[in-house]
């Protein structure tokens, strides 16, 4: 990847070339109607630190909004004709493995939500059931259910998906068609006489490139880009732990991804391997280079959670562990999409809080049309706009993991 664009003006320069900044890049240039030049600005190409980098690559249509669940349905057809959708034979075929998320509920207050949940999922077309006990237990007896008091299950398109693949097509394809990536960092903005529009980004290599649009791709760092235009937003970096563990006596079945009440969730991983994630329960903004792993929170939260709810797996084994950061939205726990209402270039791209990753299809796409057309022309992403925020008219998202 070079470090220097190749010339000063863009039609859409691209703060961040992760997964939302590829998948808009790759929509836009898939697009007839666009015939504009794209950048993309990508201060890491290794892109090891980014949330991509650190994700637990899961999908699903248990939200509490209905948008949210048609972002997902439209991740899962996209995923499950991606070569068709991208048009090009060398895209692997892909699938969803749809063991389903299991939510549980051990507080009558948790349980509503649930029933709540179900209802708009199922009016959305979503295949979610609530489960009793009983029925969890036929189905998956080596629960521990004694203070569960509702569970709710859905098998249709919801589970893990390969995201980095995925990822890999968006930005391959995007730069075989034509968008540009450079290894820089944008470090600066100027606004026009009016304020109300961006007329270039600086570089830190110092180069000053004029621009139709700017996207704020920039994941965690999402303030800091929006800063540098003038503005604020909402979305902070906050830590995320996961950890691949081994069973002395593995399942003979599947494990869903099961969101046990103490806020630690878990799933199948490889054949004999399973992940579990949580936050920890102090839960800050931190540091934007700050990875460092609280190992604690393994010993006195993670494994007596998963122990309590699986007594088979009262033996297991740590084998690997990372920290990510979610950009998380304080506000709503929701993405933050579309211009912002004065600096009308800037396009934000952010806050997608733990569900962007399969958000990424449907964000991508309805950027692209907000670029080329003014407006969105299939799943319409209004409800994300930025002016909620300024409104204190928060979008909230019951189902955060
Ligand atoms: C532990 C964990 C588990 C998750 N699990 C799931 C899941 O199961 N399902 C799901 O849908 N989502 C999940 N997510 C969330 C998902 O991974 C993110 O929402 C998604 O990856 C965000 O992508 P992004 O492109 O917005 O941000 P990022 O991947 O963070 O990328 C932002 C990019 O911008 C670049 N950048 C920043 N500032 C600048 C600048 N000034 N100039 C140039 N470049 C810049 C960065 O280097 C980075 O590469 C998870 C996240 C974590 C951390």
């Amino acid at each position: 990847m070079d470090s220097t664009p190749t010339h000063g003006a863009y039609d859409v320069v691209i703060v961040g070339g992760a997964i939302l900044g590829s998948s808009t890049a790759w929509y836009l240039m898939n697009n007839p109607d666009f015939q504009g030049r794209v950048l993309v600005v990508e201060r890491d190409p290794s892109y090891e630190m980014c949330s991509t980098a650190h994700t637990n690559s899961c999908i699903r249509q248990q939200f509490s909004n209905e948008i949210n669940i048609k972002c997902s349905q439209y991740a899962a057809e996209f995923i499950k004709n991606i070569r068709d959708i991208m048009g090009d034979e060398r895209v692997p075929e892909l699938d969803i493995q749809s063991y389903g998320y299991l939510y549980l509920a051990d507080t009558e207050a948790f349980a509503d939500v649930l029933r709540a949940n179900q209802q708009t999922q199922q009016n959305a077309g979503a295949g979610t059931q609530l489960r009793s006990p009983e029925q969890i237990a036929q189905g998956y007896p080596f629960y521990n259910l004694d203070d569960i008091i509702l569970g709710s299950h859905n098998l249709i398109d919801e589970g893990y998906w390969d995201g980095g693949t995925v990822f890999d097509w968006f930005r391959r394809l995007a730069r075989e068609r034509g968008a540009e990536y450079v290894a820089n960092e944008v470090v600066g903005m100027t606004r026009n006489a009016a304020g109300t529009r961006i007329e270039n980004v600086t570089l830190k290599s110092g180069e000053v490139i004029s621009c139709g649009h700017v996207v704020n791709a920039s994941g965690p760092r999402a303030l800091r880009t929006a800063q540098m235009a003038g503005l604020e937003i909402p979305v902070e970096p906050r830590k995320r732990y996961s950890y691949i563990f081994s069973a002395e006596t593995p399942l003979d079945q599947v494990l869903p991804l099961t969101i046990d009440p103490s806020g630690v969730h878990m799933r199948q991983d490889g054949p004999k391997t399973y992940l579990s994630g949580c936050p920890a329960d102090i839960d800050p903004a931190v540091d934007y280079d700050d990875f460092t792993m609280d190992h604690a929170i393994w010993e006195d939260k993670v494994w007596p959670a998963i122990a309590n709810r699986i007594p088979q797996f009262e033996a297991i084994r740590q084998v690997t562990s990372w920290v990510g950061h979610y950009a998380y939205n304080t506000l709503d726990q929701n993405a933050i999409v579309g211009p912002h209402d004065e600096v009308e270039n800037f396009m934000f791209l952010n806050g997608f809080s733990g569900h962007g990753l399969q958000q990424s299809p449907a964000m991508g796409r309805g950027m692209s049309e907000l670029l080329t057309y003014g407006t969105y022309q299939s799943l319409d992403l209004g409800a994300f706009r930025y002016s909620r925020i300024v409104r204190n008219e928060p979008l909230l998202e019951r189902a955060v993991i």
